[in-house]
């Protein structure tokens, strides 16, 4: 007789189309775990509790916690990783033996491909365009691993970026600017450039914007890193831009996977398929807007 399946799943809210089930079904299959990950759109805030005690009932082996719901969850869990406890914002949680742990793997998934890079970033200023959640944790990431000089982070409203930034506490833990975003010029002062806003995202109308960085004003450096959060499409007008300047691109897929392959680790204690898994999904993601 079969074993029954240990599930995983993402709790978020209109993420039919999240490329996670494709990824973590892909690993399990390949080291043939007993395991399956699904969707849960769960529909609102007031949910959230019923949810993660329900699954904490039936046995699950965990989640993955998207958008809007990474601050949503954090009451609700038993215990927080030192990483998401820094920034308040949980997108893993790993249920063991009764007991509901909150982790943040955008952070470290975030800074793996930087990681290369690492000496050359040390002390230098960093540019992070947009301040939700993926911003927060770039912002962690960076103070974590990277110590540079400064983080100008460009924002469309300044009050709502401070607000976000005292809520995290990074007012006080990271060398954080605020700046306007209709005023970029400073991007050319930064080792590394982050778009942290889904403006690039394929089939999304920006009002005709393709980038949040301005293509056409010569912001974009040779030898600078340009790292664009956003996935599909693989290759963004900004990661075409940056790569024909002679900057080095650094696409969201990275991020997706190495967030990913943290999260399957705490969830398995296995090592996933990394490149087996990145080939699937490329397949999978279309190559053109
Ligand atoms: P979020 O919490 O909704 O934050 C989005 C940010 O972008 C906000 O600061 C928002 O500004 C800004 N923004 C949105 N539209 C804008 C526009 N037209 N002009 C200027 N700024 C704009 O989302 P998030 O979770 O941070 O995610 C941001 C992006 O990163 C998404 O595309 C997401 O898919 C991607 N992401 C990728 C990965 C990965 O693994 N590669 C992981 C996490 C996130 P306001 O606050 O002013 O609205």
């Amino acid at each position: 007789m079969k074993k029954a399946k240990k599930i995983y799943g993402l709790i978020g809210r209109a993420v039919d189309y999240s490329y996670s089930p494709l990824i973590h079904n892909t690993a399990f299959d390949i080291l043939g775990l007993d395991s399956h990950y699904t969707i849960f759109n769960v529909a609102s805030h007031e949910l959230i509790q019923d949810a993660l005690f329900g699954a904490r009932a039936l046995g699950m082996g965990g989640f993955s916690v998207t958008i809007p719901y990474k601050k949503t969850v954090v009451p609700f869990l038993d215990e927080l990783s030192p990483e998401a406890a820094a920034i308040k914002a949980v997108n893993t949680i790993v249920i063991e033996n009764g007991r509901l742990t909150g982790h943040n793997t955008d952070i470290a998934g975030f800074a793996a491909p930087l990681q290369q890079h690492a000496e050359s970033i040390r002390g230098r200023k960093i540019a992070i365009f947009g301040c939700g959640g993926a911003a927060l944790a770039a912002i962690e990431a960076f103070r974590r691993f990277f110590a540079p000089e400064e983080i100008l982070l460009f924002v469309r409203d300044t009050r709502k970026a401070r607000t976000l930034l005292e809520e995290s506490g990074h007012h006080k833990t990271a060398p954080v600017t605020i700046a306007l975003l209709d005023d970029p010029e400073r991007v050319r002062e930064c080792r590394v450039v982050v778009n942290a806003t889904p403006i690039g995202t394929s089939g999304r109308d920006d009002g005709g914007y393709q980038s949040v960085i301005p293509l056409d004003g010569n912001l974009i450096l040779p030898g600078q890193i340009v790292y664009d959060m956003v996935y599909n499409p693989p290759a963004t007008p900004l990661l075409r831009a940056a790569a024909c300047s002679g900057a080095i691109a650094v696409p969201g897929i990275e991020m997706l996977i190495g967030q990913a392959e943290r999260a399957f680790r705490l969830w398995t204690g296995m090592q996933m398929p990394v490149d087996a898994v990145r080939k699937v999904l490329k397949g999978e993601i279309q190559p053109t807007t």
